[in-house]
């Protein structure tokens, strides 16, 4: 049966055994479907209109698989907190690579559907929770204009899975623009068959940086376009105040895109040092460590295709240490862009770093929420009286004296704050809230969040609820890694 118009290419299956291995989801009980993207099924021209529920619910549990897809796990390895492991997906399945009308490609991937040859001690599967957590905040992330790969449906699928308790089971339907990740490269170069290397740069080019096609140095700039992309999405993290929580190298994608939505969390109030994840225990993946995590996943990347770059192995070191050894500078001019573009302030004046490092450690010592600070710097009402203290309208004055050379209008400085300072971010007690309601069977409170979450940067009618941190609460938020 194929009541639904998919355009399947599935090129990543005629890559060779060492890449992946041809397996079927494992079909489910009792599938139901919870929430679906109609959005995003449009976005990508796919039309799901002649399906009722029960199909639908067939089709995003893997129990009725498209005629042209071409089912596979992914093989990879990667750096779990520092430690070389090899992996692949133990729990998902690639279903194919799906074109929309304009021939972009979009990987489409179920999350929890099954055993693997990659699952080791696992079941293959996930709970409910964690699928819905993962729709809530990748959806946020697009929404924010942060790379990132997408969900499409979570479906229950009428089975329990066993974690601590006993946990409904679900998948999720991810979508990407692949799923090559630093630990691909890893686990190829990891082989030492140096023809498979070949394959998945030229793979990987094709697919993402096609216009390297013609390079003479192909490895070489694809590091360096690696890292430009990498370096942007963190510095997109650092904007919003995202905490990704387990950059392990498995969980970085080559195509820049924020990917595994385990513990991850948004920061209320700014410091450096947050850290949710509660195996996170020494902060690897802290906040400000991102940035030089990042670094250091880029240099394994960069390990990875040395062999390519040159001839010369020590040439081909000291080129690839070179792009690694600059990825702070580049960083840091981004970083500098970025936070003036939060606050408003164009050209350029030599103490236009102090004056936001002042900000930043004024927010930390005074507790200062890093999403509302920004908006109230753009004329959002607050309640809260730490803008009433001296020391931040010290600093507000300042800030003002700049804003004045920025031979601008204020209407224009404003309107460069809007587009960088999100009004919304997922709070983490309201997604908390949402994912209990949903578990219980209630969608409301998590249709209400997805649909303040969808324009985060407007403040249309957001209920103020929403805006705040945890009230209540000053116990430390803490996540667990997706099950
Ligand atoms: P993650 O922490 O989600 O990035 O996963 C790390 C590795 O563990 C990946 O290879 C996953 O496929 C695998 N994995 C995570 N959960 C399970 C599970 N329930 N069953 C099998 N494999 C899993
Ligand atoms: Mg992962």
């Amino acid at each position: 049966m194929n009541k639904v118009n998919w355009k399947f290419d599935n090129t990543y299956s005629k890559l060779s055994k060492s890449f992946r291995e041809l397996i079927k989801p494992t079909p489910v009980h009792n599938p139901e479907i919870v929430i679906f993207n109609h959005q995003l099924a449009e976005d990508i021209n796919l039309d799901i209109s002649k399906l009722n529920n029960k199909e639908l619910s067939n089709i995003f549990s893997g129990n009725d698989l498209p005629k042209n897809s071409k089912t596979l796990a992914q093989a990879y390895a990667g750096h779990q907190f520092g430690h070389f492991t090899m992996l692949g997906d133990g729990r998902a399945i690639l279903l194919g690579e799906h074109l929309d009308t304009k021939k972009n490609r979009y990987d489409i991937q179920f999350k929890g559907s099954g055993r693997t040859s990659f699952s080791r001690g696992g079941d293959g599967r996930a709970a409910l929770g964690p699928m819905l957590r993962e729709y809530v905040i990748s959806e946020a992330m697009h929404a924010l204009n942060i790379p990132t790969t997408r969900s499409l449906a979570v479906v229950k699928t009428g089975e329990k899975v066993v974690r601590e308790n006993l946990l409904e089971g679900a998948i999720l339907t991810r979508i990407a623009s692949s799923h090559i990740r630093v630990g691909t490269f890893q686990f190829i170069a990891a082989t030492q068959n140096i023809e498979n290397l070949n394959t998945l740069i030229d793979y990987t080019i094709n697919r993402h940086y096609p216009e390297l096609n013609i390079s003479k140095f192909k490895a070489f700039d694809l590091l360096n376009m690696v890292i430009e992309r990498q370096c942007n999405l963190v510095i997109n993290w650092m904007r919003v105040g995202f905490i990704h929580g387990v950059m392990n190298t498995d969980n970085m994608s080559i195509s820049g895109e924020t990917i595994d939505y385990g513990p991850c969390a948004f920061m209320d109030h700014y410091d450096p040092k947050t850290v949710f994840s509660s195996i996170d225990k020494y902060g690897r993946y802290a906040f400000s460590n991102q940035p030089p995590i990042t670094k250091w996943n880029l240099a394994r990347f960069a390990e990875c295709i040395v062999p390519l770059i040159d001839k010369s192995e020590d040439y081909a070191i000291k080129l690839a240490t070179d792009l690694i050894d600059n990825f702070q500078n580049v960083y840091e001019d981004k970083w500098l862009k970025m936070m003036k573009n939060k606050l408003g302030l164009f050209g350029e004046e030599k103490n236009d770093k102090k004056l936001i490092t002042d900000l930043l450690d004024w927010m930390e010592k005074n507790k200062a929420d890093y999403t509302n600070t920004f908006c109230y710097l753009m004329g959002e009402n607050s309640n809260d009286d730490i803008y009433k203290k001296n020391n931040f309208l010290e600093w507000k004055h300042k800030w003002e004296m700049r804003s004045k050379s920025n031979n601008s209008s204020k209407e224009n400085q404003i309107k460069l704050m809007k587009k960088n300072n999100p009004i919304i971010i997922p709070r983490n007690h309201k997604v908390e809230e949402a994912l209990t309601e949903a578990e219980k069977g209630n969608l409301e409170k998590i249709t209400k969040i997805l649909s303040f979450l969808k324009d985060p940067y407007s403040n249309k009618e957001i209920t103020s609820e929403y805006k705040i941190p945890n009230p209540e609460s000053n116990k430390k938020y803490q996540t667990y890694c997706g099950t």
